[in-house]
C-alpha cells in the first residue's frame, strides 16, 4: 500500500470543516441540505450550485467555509467508515420537533459518537404549529446529552430547513465547533482523499467525486483510487466550473480514471504513473481472488 507521509506542523494551513447531515427519515435532511445549497445562506452567493456531485462548499460573509457532504442518511457515513474512511469533522443531527427521538437518530447519534465526531443538533420543523422543541431537548437530557439551552455542551439550534429560520445561526455554531477542532492540511503535498461517489457518464467517461482532504491536487496529475487509475484530465467544482487545481477539504468531480471507484475508496496522487497502474491491478486481481473465495464458501 502507499505510505502517506506526515506533515511538519509549520506546513500546515487552516482548512474547512466537512460536514454530514444525519438523522431520522423525514426529519428535514435533503431540505436542509437544499436549502443551503440554494441559498448558500450566509454568502448571499444566491444559487450557483448547480451539479448533484455529491459534496458542496459554501463561504459565509466573513469568507469562511463549509464542505457538506451531500448524501444524507448515515448509510453513506457508515459505508464509508466501513471503508476505513474518515471524512467528517462534523455531524449535524436533525431532529424534527414535531416528532420524538426517533431510532434513527439515536443510531446517527452512536455513529457520530463511535467515530469521535461532534455534534451539532438541528431541531428542525420549528414553524409547524404542533412543533415542540422543548421536549426534544428534554427528550435528548434524557440520553445524557445535555445541549447548550439545558446548560450542557453540545450545540443545538432551533430551525426552519422550510422557511431558512434560524440555519444561517446552525452554521455559524458549526464554525464554533469546527474552530475547537483547529482542523489542518498541507495545501503543499500531492492531494490525498477520499471517493465520494462516481459513475460513467455516457459522454463524458467516468466521472468520480472526490473530496480532497489534504495536499493539493491539479490538472495532469496521476490518481490512484481503490481498483481505479488514471490522469487527471478535467476537474469541475459544483458550479460546474473548470478548475485546474483543488487544495484541503475540496469537493470536486474529476474527469480521466479508468474505471468507477467505490464510494469511500481513499485516493492518492503517484509520481509515477505506472506504478498507480500496478498498484491499480494488484488490487482488482486480490478483489477478484477474495470475491471468488466467498463464492466457494
Ligand atoms: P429526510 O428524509 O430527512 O431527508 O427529510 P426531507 O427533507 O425529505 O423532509 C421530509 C418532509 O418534511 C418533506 O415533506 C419536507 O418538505 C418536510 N420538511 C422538512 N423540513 C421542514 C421544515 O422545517 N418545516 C416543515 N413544515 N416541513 C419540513
Amino acid at each position: 500500500s502507499i505510505e502517506e507521509v506526515e506533515d511538519a506542523p509549520e506546513d500546515l494551513k487552516l482548512r474547512a470543516p466537512i460536514v454530514t447531515v444525519m438523522g431520522h427519515v423525514d426529519h428535514g435532511k435533503t431540505s436542509l441540505l437544499d436549502y443551503i445549497r440554494e441559498e448558500n445562506v450566509i454568502a448571499g452567493e444566491s444559487g450557483g450550485i448547480t451539479q448533484h456531485i455529491g459534496a458542496y462548499g459554501v463561504t459565509l460573509e466573513d469568507g469562511q467555509k463549509i464542505t457538506f457532504l451531500d448524501t444524507p442518511g448515515h448509510e453513506a457515513f457508515t459505508a464509508m467508515r466501513a471503508r476505513g474512511a474518515q471524512v467528517t469533522d462534523i455531524a449535524i443531527i436533525v431532529i424534527a420537533a414535531d416528532d420524538d427521538i426517533m431510532p434513527q437518530t439515536k443510531e446517527a447519534i452512536s455513529h457520530a459518537q463511535a467515530a469521535g465526531v461532534p455534534i451539532v443538533f438541528a431541531i428542525n420543523k420549528v414553524d409547524k404549529q404542533t412543533a415542540n422543541p422543548d421536549k426534544i431537548k428534554e427528550g435528548l437530557a434524557s440520553m445524557n446529552l445535555l445541549v447548550e439551552d439545558w446548560g450542557g455542551k453540545i450545540q443545538s439550534h432551533d430551525i426552519s430547513a422550510k422557511t431558512g429560520q434560524g440555519v444561517k445561526e446552525l452554521l455559524e455554531k458549526v464554525l464554533l465547533e469546527a474552530e475547537l477542532l483547529e482542523l489542518k492540511a498541507n495545501p503543499d503535498r500531492l492531494a490525498t482523499g477520499t471517493v465520494v461517489e462516481a459513475f460513467l457518464d455516457k459522454g463524458r467517461g467516468y466521472v468520480s467525486t472526490i473530496l480532497v482532504q489534504n495536499g493539493t491536487l491539479e490538472i495532469g496529475d496521476y490518481v490512484l483510487a481503490g481498483t481505479c487509475s488514471g490522469k487527471v484530465k478535467a476537474m469541475q467544482d459544483e458550479r460546474g466550473k473548470n478548475i485546474k487545481k483543488a487544495g484541503p477539504a475540496t469537493p470536486i468531480s474529476i474527469l480521466g480514471l479508468d474505471g468507477a471507484p467505490q464510494a469511500g475508496d481513499r485516493f492518492n496522487v503517484l509520481e509515477d504513473e505506472r506504478e498507480a497502474k500496478q498498484i491499480a491491478a494488484k488490487r482488482s486481481q486480490l478483489q477478484r481472488e477474495q470475491s471468488v473465495r466467498t463464492q466457494r464458501h
